[in-house]
């Protein structure tokens, strides 16, 4: 079996194949013509959150019928152990629930909402608690009132908010990324320390504190292990909506560990597949065995045309689409006779956006990885 492995895109499936690949001794490229969906969501793995009439799942295993289609549960856990070793590996650990229950995590609009795997940095909980919140003007991604409404809604427990003047070198040309690299700074953890002193005064020092999900990009876990140690409690993030700096943070490490452990990473856009490898739009041809982790429309790996077919960006296949959204999921899956495998996209009639996005990246990668490995056991 050929030594080297083109992954085409580094979205969370590229990069999970692209990592059990390296462990497995492979020489790895991986290529892309952009980020995919890690800058748009906060870093939560999403296992299975609600049900098929949207009522929250407490536990997944519950909902084995829809899990275990490819992957026997214990699986599916011990799959969840190696992404989550993989995340560690990089620089970013993570929480779950000692039950392997999902644990409630706020959305960007302050709803409770179920989370199987939490990076460090977010705040979670599994049963809710009263919070304390704190946010700055400038930060426009974040309706502290509104927020707090929904989370007092959603947990029928107190959120006691506080919202501050901004710095005073803020300007309204601020994104989030701007205010993380402020406090990336040492004047801009003093600033943060020196305000949220002030800011808590009069709260209840039991509440979690929670902030905007702009504390750094490179030196968060510091940072809020310095402010936790300094305000006697425990500190965490809320999402924002995007661009969200979890799934940046995460991917930023993600690239950078596997170009120190020498897997190669291009930019280039695959527009055909064939027995030599991908080629790419200007001419270059990456050599090796092929497996698509090019995402659905979102993520450019599918483009949805004007006549009712979906074209696969990646082979430049078009097939006819029924034109009902959740079979988009369905589509572009490898057949036998490709000579390309397919990550992340639908593993039976799993939905993604609905049931956990990083469920379905899972589910699809380690039965991928399964048949690669059985193949390698039969070749022996
Ligand atoms: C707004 C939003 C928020 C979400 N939040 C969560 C969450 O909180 N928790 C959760 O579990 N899931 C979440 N999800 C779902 C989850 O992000 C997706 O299911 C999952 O990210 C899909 O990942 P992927 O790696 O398969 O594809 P993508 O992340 O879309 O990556 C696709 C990659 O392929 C590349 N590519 C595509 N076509 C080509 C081509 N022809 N040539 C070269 N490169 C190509 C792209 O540049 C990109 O790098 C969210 C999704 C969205 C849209």
């Amino acid at each position: 079996m050929s030594r080297e492995w083109v992954v085409v895109g580094k979205g969370p499936s590229g990069l999970l194949s692209a990592s059990l690949l390296l462990d497995a001794g492979y020489n790895v490229t991986v290529v892309s013509h952009g980020q995919g969906s890690f800058p748009l969501w906060s870093g939560t793995l999403d296992f299975y959150s609600v049900d098929h009439k949207l009522r929250p799942v407490t536990h997944p295993e519950d909902h084995r019928d829809v899990l275990s289609r490819y992957l026997s549960y214990d699986q599916w856990l011990s799959g969840w152990d190696t992404w989550r070793q993989i995340l560690a590996g990089i620089g970013v650990e993570t929480q779950v629930d000692v039950m392997a229950a999902n644990l409630l995590s706020p959305t960007a609009t302050g709803v409770l909402y179920p989370r199987y795997v939490v990076p460090n940095w977010q705040y979670a909980c599994r049963i809710p608690e009263p919070v304390t919140v704190v946010s700055w003007h400038g930060i426009a991604d974040l309706d502290l009132e509104s927020w707090t409404a929904r989370y007092q809604l959603s947990s029928g427990l107190e959120a006691q908010a506080r919202y501050r003047p901004a710095p005073g070198n803020w300007s309204p040309r601020w994104t989030a990324l701007h205010w993380a690299g402020f406090f990336d700074t040492e004047v801009g953890m003093d600033w943060l320390m020196h305000d949220l002193e002030q800011a808590l005064v009069g709260t209840d020092a039991q509440n979690p504190l929670l902030l905007p999900q702009v504390i750094g990009i490179r030196h968060t876990e510091q940072l809020l292990n310095r402010l936790s140690l300094a305000l006697g409690r425990k500190v965490k993030e809320i999402p924002l909506v995007a661009p969200a700096l979890g799934g940046i943070r995460i991917q930023e490490r993600w690239q950078k560990f596997l170009v120190r452990q020498g897997v190669r990473l291009l930019t280039g856009e695959a527009i055909r597949i064939s027995n030599d490898g991908v080629w790419l739009t200007d001419g270059r041809v990456l050599a090796g065995r092929t497996v698509l982790a090019t995402g659905g429309v979102l993520g450019g790996g599918l483009r949805v045309n004007w006549d009712h077919t979906v074209t696969n960006t990646a082979t430049g296949e078009t097939i006819l689409w029924s034109g009902d959204p959740e079979d988009l999921p369905l589509l572009s899956i490898a057949r036998d006779s490709s000579n390309y495998d397919v990550v992340g996209r639908s593993s039976g009639r799993w939905n993604g956006d609905l049931h956990g996005g990083a469920g379905q990246v899972l589910g699809s990668v380690l039965k991928w990885w399964h048949s690669v490995q059985q193949e390698v056991s039969l070749a022996k």
